[in-house]
């Protein structure tokens, strides 16, 4: 007969997570192992969140989540020895040593759903289940709709499946995982806005041995940036296919931030629209998939990056495949629980971090981990509150400060590279600013 207790001797819990992505994944994860019967609720269609090929950077919150909840064991990640500034020459103008850990969106993702659920993949061994583990379910094709009190205490979950189908589920505890466009969001925090920040993120990876000697250099081992009015880029190596460490099978990763003016996404102007219109016609708001971008539109960003690029940067640019586009917008939310706690907001959901911050999957990891302990009561409500609350804060506004200083501003370098190293402090060591703790003691 199954426990109606957790690990630790308290009430087992139903849990449902809105998103099944890294935030509603690492959430699944940890609160699994603490005996709770977890449910990820997943709209997309198909039974694995297709990756967008591209990089993240592992933080300190994603390694210590890995630390501690990872049974894979596997290495996931490709080390950058130091950071450095280009001009456009292709000069090394500035270094800085620093261990940094990169690695790919589809990686982690498919170690965290070997974790979750067991999921077999060609990227890591799946491991034995734990007894005092609670179950897991993934149910994708599951569109959240709906979130409200129910008659019994608990929370009333409203979804409807890919066949139109709609139905509800019961939870004691509801985690909001469902990215920055959220729908729990939405529902409970209605005025707040999505907004763009009047720049995209061009992004691509290119495989190490497909450029020249010179560039594979200048990115191996190396977290290389160039600054120039109106555009930053940055590369690194990542994992590369099924998630190997191997050299010579690595992926060059790049972002390359441009400005695109546009007053809205609803209402693009004709070069930002002529970006995000796909090979087939289809016009994306917020981000184009790989594999889709119109050659056309990337024949232009391609001439413009031989312009305005260090070689090194045009080279992969110019090599890249499949490149996509992603939109840059801000998001946070003033509240991250609702219904006297028992929904809860975590992630991109509950704050969409610039990706000059490098912390979106940091942040996924660090709610994750710190919601386990508060519901394993190893953390008091209010010190959860206060640290997702004035972290959240503090990096949104961080990396709205970094997007204005390198695309809208003209500074010197050492403007962005003070930046940057504000971005790298550990969140242990943060001293949270008054404004961004106000309300939460
Ligand atoms: C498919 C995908 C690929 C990505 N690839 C990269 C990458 O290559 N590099 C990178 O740096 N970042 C990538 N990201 C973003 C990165 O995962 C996040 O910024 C970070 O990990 C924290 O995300 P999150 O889980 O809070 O939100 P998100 O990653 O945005 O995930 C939200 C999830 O919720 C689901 N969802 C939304 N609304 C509903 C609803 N109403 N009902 C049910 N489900 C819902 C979405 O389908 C999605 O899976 C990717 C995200 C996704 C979804």
């Amino acid at each position: 007969m199954a426990s109606s207790t957790a690990a630790d001797g308290t009430k087992k819990l139903d849990i449902v997570i809105v998103g099944g992505s890294l935030g509603g994944l690492c959430a699944g994860v940890a609160l699994k192992s603490l005996g709770h019967d977890i449910t990820i609720l997943e709209r997309n269609a198909t039974p694995l969140l297709h990756d967008q090929g591209a990089g993240i950077v592992a933080g300190g919150d994603t390694l210590a989540f890995f630390k501690r909840y990872d049974r894979c064991g596997r290495s996931f990640a490709v080390s950058s020895q130091r950071r450095q500034y280009l001009n456009l020459n292709g000069d090394v103008v500035h270094r800085e040593d620093m261990v940094q850990n990169m690695t790919s969106w589809d990686l982690v993702y498919h170690i965290l759903r070997a974790n979750f659920d067991g999921t077999e993949s060609v990227y890591c061994h799946v491991p034995p289940p734990v007894e005092a583990h609670g179950n897991a379910r993934h149910l994708h094709g599951h569109l959240v709709t709906g979130v409200r009190e129910a008659d019994n205490g608990q929370v009333c979950v409203e979804y409807t499946t890919h066949d139109g189908t709609t139905s509800t589920i019961l939870a004691d505890l509801v985690v909001g995982a469902d990215g920055p466009s959220s729908t729990l969001r939405r529902i409970l925090q209605p005025d707040v806005q999505r907004t763009y920040a009047g720049y995209v993120a061009l992004r691509g990876t290119v495989p190490e041995t497909r450029v020249s000697q010179s560039t594979r250099a200048a990115f191996t081992e190396r977290f290389t940036f160039f600054h120039c009015p109106g555009v930053q880029i940055l590369a690194y190596l990542i994992p590369g296919e099924q998630g190997t460490l191997e050299p010579g099978r690595r992926l060059i990763n790049f972002v390359y931030y441009t400005n695109f003016p546009s007053a809205s996404l609803d209402d693009p102007s004709p070069a930002l629209a002529e970006l995000m219109t796909d090979v087939d016609g289809v016009r994306h708001r917020i981000t184009m998939p790989p594999g889709k971008t119109d050659m056309g539109a990337w024949e232009k960003q391609r001439v413009s990056a031989r312009q305005r690029l260090p070689p090194q940067f045009a080279e992969i640019v110019c090599a890249t495949t499949k490149p996509f586009v992603q939109a840059i917008t801000d998001v946070i939310s003033p509240e991250n629980e609702f219904l006297g706690g028992k929904v809860v907001l975590i992630g991109d959901a509950l704050a969409g971090f610039r990706p000059h911050t490098v912390a979106s999957t940091s942040q996924a990891a660090f709610d994750a981990m710190i919601l386990a302990d508060m519901v394993a009561g190893k953390v008091e409500r209010k010190e959860w509150k206060r640290e997702t609350m004035a972290y959240a804060r503090t990096v949104q506004r961080r990396g709205v400060q970094m997007g204005q200083h390198s695309q809208h501003d003209d500074l010197p370098l050492e403007d962005h590279i003070h930046d940057r190293n504000v971005a790298s402090i550990p969140r242990q060591d943060e001293v949270w600013p008054d404004w961004a703790t106000r309300g939460l003691d």
